[in-house]
């Protein structure tokens, strides 16, 4: 079995009121594992706090709990220890070409963790190690001096991972990476992270919302709803025997190869649209997903259904 890199205990993230928008709770009690080299699909609508989960383990927005990585707290660490540990923790963005300052060429762009955490390298060595790199992601020595808008958004998300990859990270965090992408494009930039995480040996958080592309990425999967877990399985169970009536609905909407895997299309076909948040909307008790749940019952309303083991998988449900 391998070791736990990340290990995710009641993380909250809470967004103070702004202009025009109030004061909300985006990530509510979320707890989770990661062994090294593994990987796990965040999957949920907008609004589902997957992004929010990305931003608190890279301590871009404050969050409170505990997110121990590699035996440290995350959430705990000072300015001089984050930067340390940032070595190994990586993220790649939604949109490629905005991660990457036009004003720099891809050299420097790629070189730059290697000019920060290993500044020992000659400009040659690190040249050197860009270039390999890039080979690595499917670019080549002619991309070297280019520009960001010289690039199409596949291959531009191809320098991101690059980047994020020079310093060979334990975790890497994908928030939504091929979400601008088209199809054939998103299947290439997939693959290749699955052959990079297999390769290194990365652990892999890959965020998506849409149960489809996490299929082909991920082992294990869970499913958020409103900021809290709904189900996590292993890939096999989620696809093929999921507990939650979110994730059913979830798959209900994915393409089908093999029509004997299909879920009752009746499982979606009462279930409304989110309503708006606001203060009718967030339940103090009860389940977040009951105005929508179309299995809904007396008890949905009163008790809120904390994850149980159901079936090798962890569902947050009252149903049998
Ligand atoms: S707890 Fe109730 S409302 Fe929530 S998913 Fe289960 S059946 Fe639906």
């Amino acid at each position: 079995m391998n070791t736990l890199l990340l290990e995710v205990r009641g993380l909250q993230v809470r967004y103070p009121a702004g202009h025009g928008s109030q004061a909300h709770t985006a990530v509510d009690g979320v707890s989770f594992d990661l062994a090294a080299g593994a990987s796990l699909g965040l999957v949920g609508e907008s609004g589902s706090g997957k992004s929010s989960i990305a931003r608190a383990l890279l301590r871009l927005v404050p969050a409170s709990g505990s997110v121990m990585f590699e035996g440290r707290d995350l959430l705990r660490l000072s300015g001089t220890q984050l930067r340390a540990t940032r070595e190994h923790l990586q993220i790649i963005f939604q949109d490629p070409l905005a991660a990457l300052d036009p004003r720099m060429r891809i050299s420097e762009i790629v070189g730059e963790p290697l000019r920060e955490f290993r500044p020992q390298y000659s400009a040659a060595e690190r040249r050197h190690q860009v270039l390999r790199m890039l080979e690595r992601v499917g670019l080549d020595s002619s991309h070297l001096d280019r520009y960001p808008h010289e690039f199409s958004g596949g291959q531009a998300q191809r320098i991101g991972i690059a980047r994020a990859l020079m310093l060979k990270p334990r975790l890497l965090v994908c928030d939504e990476p091929v979400a601008s992408l088209d199809v054939s494009i998103t299947a290439q930039i997939v693959n290749l992270l699955s052959d990079l995480r297999r390769e290194l040996d990365l652990g892999l958080l890959f965020i998506a919302h849409d149960l489809a592309t996490v299929r082909q990425v991920c082992e294990r999967v869970m499913v958020l709803y409103r900021g809290r877990v709904m189900e996590i399985s292993s890939r096999e169970q989620l696809y093929t025997a999921a507990r939650h009536p979110y994730t059913r609905a979830l798959l209900a909407a994915v393409p089908v190869p093999d029509p004997s895997h299909a879920l009752p299309q009746a499982v979606t076909a009462s279930m409304p649209e989110e309503a708006p948040r606001g203060k009718a909307s967030v339940a103090a008790s009860g389940c977040v997903f009951r105005q929508r749940c179309p299995q809904v019952f007396a008890r949905c309303s009163e008790e809120t259904p904390a994850l149980r083991v159901a079936a090798g998988g962890l569902v947050a449900c009252h149903l049998p």
